[in-house]
């Protein structure tokens, strides 16, 4: 409560008016002589005198009356101002907070207890203190109500409804002029706002403290993720670049890191093994060699193993992995494409806490990366390989065929292209029954071993192909996977079986056929020798001749392609003139041939010198112009003729037989080939004779070869380099490389 002044008059000028009053009626007492007019001036003194009592007491009054409506009005605006303040103003008597002198009203709204509780309850502050800052807050009031001046407290006030309110309290005691304590005065504010305020300013700090921190984990995590990536895509050799990757992981992440890759039977084999810079070594325990169960039984079930498990930790628990304890250890599999390559073990003995989810969620992520790189390094490995194999197959020249379990065909080598005539293409991915014509009868009989041992059985038998029928010698390996078949054309071995059989039929026949005829004439002479006259033994004699040098010649044919095949013929190579030796040829061979042949020569003048061995080349000439005529059962024309063609000359016989079917004409070079060789067209030989010009005209650098006639029969062109282009060396000349 505020003091108030007393009013007090003015003493001063009422005392000099009361005295100057006294005095002037004194004199005029002494002075007056007459008692009447002494009492007159008595009396007037004494009215003036009450009459100044009387004025002076009501100004007194009338002044004391302002002075307390100032001093009410004072008051009232100091209260107004004090309620009108937004903090509580709390007046208490000096040394004792429990006496209440004032407080204003807002105290009602901060706490919900009125003013007058306040005032009432002596005990009232101290018992609306929170619990938690009660100790705290009676020290301080008891530290600070003998000596400090001023004291703030921040503290908690329960309020009527429950709520806990954050005030301030400023306290100071207020003093009079000589020092001596007239009350306590407090502010209390109500500073939950700013609490709050703080307190989310803290939180947001804090929040962000976190946030910088995590992404500078963040970071470190993706610097590591990047590294390790970095590390194993640089090479195919991994071995090393793990050994990094474990280095790595051990800066940060682990105290030891292991990595462990299984091999193709699936056994683990440990490749790197990183301690951490500061980790001890603890106690001489370090992780095994080989790897421990607990980290195969990782590969086995290919689940990451975390020990202790996440949800089940007590703070003290040691987890051992073989010899080594430690606190914490998340083991991770490597997995790629379904397969279990490896494991990735990271271990904290000493630094940090136990792995987080966070952190098992790094390793797998890590693991993922190893695995990737497992995966890569085998693929690479395994195509290797099978570009090794592939490499074999593609230049074997046996036809591989590998059929899945389903008959499916897999594979299909060049080879096997360039037997059947059928492109891989339309053969792989399809089903053999279906891509492959004649396979379905054919498999049946194919043996198949369990074993790819040599030794096994193959059957020889026949394929439908685009360009005709292909015999094959074929064999199949069963396996896992399929089987595997192998075959070989063996259409040419069989068709020289079958023309080598022919020869025996046709030779015996063409031996045969003279010898009946040099038996038969002898006998003749032999038993008739005495009827003969000399033509008649002329005749038989000569028969014999004839028939002999046809034997010979057959005989020679056979001796000759036997040579050749031996390799063992010399040829000589002396010039001399192609046109004489047509010329002969023809001339011999007029000698013997058929009346219904005719026999021309066609060559010009001045025909350059051939170098060859004239003997073979004659042997040839004659092979070609005796087939014409032998060729030609209903007679016709024969030409023989010589030309020069760009340093090659060119022989030719023509005829007008019975030509040669355009498939055939080919094969007639072959060896024992005849194009009839049950001679339906009556017609015999060896079916050696032009495989014998062949070799001689390639030998001497030249080539052979049969087209038509024109319309009627054929024409046998053989050519050989000229002596001046053997001389320069031309041999073999462009022209040659047409054939
Ligand atoms: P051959 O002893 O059977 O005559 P060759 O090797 O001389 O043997 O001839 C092979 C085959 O070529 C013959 O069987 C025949 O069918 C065919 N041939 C050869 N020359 C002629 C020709 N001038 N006209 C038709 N066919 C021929």
């Amino acid at each position: 409560m505020l003091s108030l002044q007393k009013y007090r008059a003015r003493p001063g000028l009422a005392a000099v008016l009361a005295l100057v009053l006294a005095a002037a009626a004194a004199v005029l007492l002494v002075l007056l002589p007459e008692r009447w007019e002494r009492i007159l001036v008595a009396a007037l003194t004494f009215l003036a005198g009450a009459a100044f009592a009387v004025v002076l007491a009501r100004r007194a009054r009338s002044r004391e009356q302002a002075r307390i409506e100032e001093l009410e009005t004072a008051e009232a605006r100091h209260s107004a101002l004090l309620d009108g303040l937004p903090l509580v103003t709390w007046l208490t008597a000096p040394g004792d907070r429990s006496e209440t002198l004032y407080v204003s009203p807002s105290i009602a709204e901060v706490t919900g207890y009125s003013p007058s509780e306040w005032v009432e309850q002596p005990e009232l502050h101290v018992n609306l203190l929170h619990p938690d800052d009660r100790e705290r807050v009676v020290s301080e009031f008891e530290r600070t109500s003998t000596g400090a001046p001023v004291h703030s407290l921040e503290y908690r006030l329960l309020a009527r409804d429950g709520r806990a309110v954050w005030v301030r309290e400023d306290t100071a005691t207020v003093r009079d002029s000589k020092g001596e304590p007239l009350y306590v005065q407090t502010f209390l504010r109500d500073v939950g706002e700013l609490k709050r305020g703080d307190d989310r300013r803290e939180l947001l700090q804090s929040a962000e403290r976190e946030a910088a921190s995590e992404s500078a984990e963040r970071r470190s995590r993706l610097d590591l993720l990047r590294h390790v990536g970095n590390e194993i895509s640089a090479g195919i050799d991994l071995d090393p670049a793990l050994a990094e990757v474990a280095e790595l992981i051990v800066v940060d992440f682990a105290d030891w890191c292991l990595i462990d890759v299984a091999d193709d039977a699936n056994d683990l084999r440990r490749v790197a093994v990183a301690r951490g810079a500061t980790t001890s070594p603890s106690g001489g325990r370090v992780p095994a060699d080989d790897p421990e169960p607990e980290v195969k039984a990782v590969l086995e079930q290919g689940r990451t193993s975390v020990l202790p498990a996440i949800d089940e930790r007590s703070k003290a628990e040691r987890v051992s992995l073989g010899d080594l304890e430690a606190r914490s250890v998340v083991s991770v599999p490597l997995l790629a494409r379904k397969q279990q390559l490896g494991v990735l073990t990271v271990a904290r003995t000493e630094r940090g806490p136990a792995y987080s989810s966070e952190d098992v969620a790094l390793a797998e992520d890590l693991a993922a990366r190893l695995a990737l790189a497992l995966d890569r390094g085998r693929l690479y490995h395994e195509v290797e390989e099978r570009s090794d194999a592939a490499w074999v197959l593609e230049h074997v020249a046996d036809g591989i065929l590998l059929l899945d379990r389903l008959g499916v065909v897999r594979l299909w080598n060049p080879a096997a292209e360039a037997i059947t005539f059928i492109s891989t293409a339309d053969v792989v991915g399809h089903a053999a029954a279906e891509a492959i014509p004649g396979w379905k009868t054919a498999v049946e009989r194919v043996p198949v071993s369990a074993s790819p041992d040599p030794g096994h059985d193959e059957v020889l038998i026949p394929i439908e192909t685009s360009r005709g029928e292909r015999w094959i010698a074929i064999s199949g390996v069963r396996f896992f996977g399929g089987t595997v078949y192998a075959f070989r054309d063996l259409t040419d071995t069989r068709r020289l079986e079958e023309i080598k059989a022919d020869f025996i039929a046709t030779a015996s026949h063409e031996l045969r056929t003279p010898l009946a005829a040099v038996y038969g004439a002898a006998q003749t002479l032999l038993r008739h020798d005495f009827a003969l006259d000399e033509t008649g033994r002329e005749r038989f004699v000569s028969l014999i001749a004839d028939e002999s040098e046809r034997l010979g010649r057959i005989v020679n044919e056979i001796l000759l392609a036997n040579q050749l095949d031996a390799g063992r013929l010399d040829l000589d190579s002396e010039p001399f003139d192609a046109g004489d030796l047509v010329e002969r040829v023809v001339e011999a061979t007029r000698t013997h041939a058929p009346p219904s042949v005719t026999l021309e020569v066609e060559a010009p003048e001045n025909v350059p010198q051939v170098a060859a061995d004239a003997d073979k080349v004659r042997q040839v000439l004659v092979n070609l112009v005796e087939n014409a005529i032998k060729y030609s059962p209903d007679g016709g024309r024969v030409e023989v003729g010589v030309e020069e063609r760009d340093g090659f000359l060119r022989f030719h016989v023509r005829d007008e037989g019975l030509g040669i079917a355009p498939e055939d004409q080919e094969q007639i070079f072959e060896k024992f080939y005849r194009a009839d060789p049950q001679m339906t067209r009556g017609v015999g030989g060896t079916g050696l004779g032009l495989y014998i010009c062949r070799e001689l005209i390639d030998r001497m650098g030249g080539r052979i070869w049969a087209e038509p006639n024109g319309s009627k029969g054929s024409m046998f062109v053989f050519e050989l380099p000229t002596a001046e282009v053997m001389a320069h060396g031309q041999r073999g000349g462009p022209r040659l490389q047409l054939g």
